[in-house]
């Protein structure tokens, strides 16, 4: 089987490497708002956006021609082109959302990015991206070193089995990574290891996720001592931040760490997900979850940043593509199943079950049990009940218990323009936005 992954590796970089990677990161930036400028100035003129290709001319000629752009050749001419594409994309996204084609969050005109407001990022798609040992190799910047090893992709290359389509650079507080696109081919089996074995998996906000499988094996996780004295120094880091001066260097250190704290306890939850979705995979043929409306819930401010903390999307896509590759399959609850308010023992269901009551009491048959754990047994026996509407591998449809219509809804995944008001080229004052609601109303 044919599939497109990441890999992600943490880079070591040296003090001047360092230095190259912002340059790359900020010509990414200036790209980004040069497109976005000629974009809406031809816009004024003939109501139609230049496309990522001729963004990639217009600028091939321009950078030749300004002497103000002479910088230009400090970085990877492959960036640049990069940049044009993502906007592109951008505006392309931002049409179809328009037309009320594009599922997910709303979705906004990309706007003008700015240093230190927008996250620093850069892409190669073409040249010299290499990987082996304790090294990476990308165009331009040459060998940096990896914070940890990178031999799994390695391997792959070297047996042939997997090639790299593109290397997407990031800084996430601190730190730099860099995530290659493979192709990669995998012996995927054509059954399950352990055919007919099934677990249900409920995943919630106190514990990350909680599975019980045919056995009654209760599997949980979210509870690690890592992921707790994280949490707990974010919230000491949390508190600490305000009480600096605006504007002095206190501030700057203070927003420093939480920001560095925050990226760990979202690697820490990561890697226990990464972990616990392999497992579950391996172990499991079928692997039944929730249908989560996490549009609808991240709506809900109390939930909300339980919630989108929690990953339940990333969780839920980490399952479908593991099933996948061991030969299992994901089964979809219907969104409308009752698989909280539903007794595992006698089947009965109660009218309401509010998000505090940790702990099911069933009032028909006295069974008491952890509000998740009953959760994941309902869902675990929906899959030999046969009421599941959707699996991973495109099996049959069926219609929810309640006969509703199966919508789905997903968190966008695209995010385009993350901050930045003003427009930063071509001494425009407008905005981006006030620009585009004048177009569209
Ligand atoms: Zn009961």
């Amino acid at each position: 089987m044919q599939v497109t992954q990441a890999y992600r590796f943490a880079l070591d970089p040296t003090p001047r490497q360092e230095r190259e990677l912002h340059s790359h990161a900020g010509a990414a930036r200036f790209a980004w708002n040069w497109g976005l400028a000629a974009c809406l100035d031809r816009h004024d003129a003939e109501g139609k956006w230049w496309t990522g290709m001729e963004l990639h001319r217009l600028w091939n000629r321009v950078k030749k021609t300004d002497p103000a752009l002479g910088w230009w050749a400090e970085n990877s001419k492959c960036v640049y082109q990069e940049a044009f594409r993502d906007l592109d994309r951008a505006l392309r996204e931002f049409v179809r959302a328009r037309k009320g084609l594009r599922k997910g969050r709303r979705l906004g005109f990309p706007r003008f990015k700015k240093r230190g407001r927008c996250r620093d990022s850069f892409r190669f798609g073409s040249g010299v991206m290499r990987c082996s040992g304790l090294t990476v190799t990308l165009p331009r910047l040459g060998t940096i070193a990896t914070h940890e090893s990178t031999r799994k992709l390695a391997r792959r290359l070297e047996n042939g089995t997997a090639r790299i389509l593109s290397a997407t650079v990031t800084r996430t507080a601190h730190r730099w990574f860099v995530s290659f696109t493979v192709h990669v081919d995998r012996d995927v089996p054509a059954r399950h290891a352990r055919p007919g074995s099934v677990v249900g998996v409920d995943l919630g906000v106190k514990t990350l996720l909680t599975g019980v499988d045919g056995l009654g094996t209760v599997i949980e996780v979210g509870g690690q001592k890592a992921l707790r004295a994280a949490l707990r120094r974010l919230q000491q880091l949390g508190k600490a931040h305000p009480r600096t001066r605006p504007g002095s260097a206190n501030r700057a250190k203070a927003a420093g760490r939480l920001a560095q704290c925050h990226a760990r306890v979202a690697a820490v939850r990561a890697d226990a997900l990464h972990k616990a979705t392999s497992g579950l995979a391996a172990r499991y043929e079928t692997v039944v979850v929730e249908d989560l409306n996490v549009t609808g819930m991240l709506a809900n401010r109390r939930l909300a940043r339980a919630v989108s903390d929690q990953g339940f999307a990333t969780a839920r896509r980490m399952l479908e593509y593991k099933a996948g590759w061991n030969g299992g399959r994901m089964v979809v609850a219907d969104r409308w199943f009752p698989s909280s308010k539903t007794c595992s023992g006698c089947g009965g269901r109660k009218p309401s079950l509010s998000l505090s009551e940790r702990t099911f009491r069933c009032g028909a048959c006295g069974l008491t049990l952890s509000r998740d754990v009953n959760a994941a047994i309902n869902l675990r026996d929906l899959a030999a009940s046969g009421a599941e509407r959707r699996n991973a591998c495109g099996g049959d449809v069926r219609p929810g218990p309640a006969g509703r219509p199966p919508t789905k809804q997903e968190p966008g995944t695209a995010r385009v323009g993350k901050t930045g008001t003003a427009a930063a080229q071509a001494g425009a004052v407008r905005t981006a936005d006030a620009h585009i609601r004048s177009q569209f109303g």
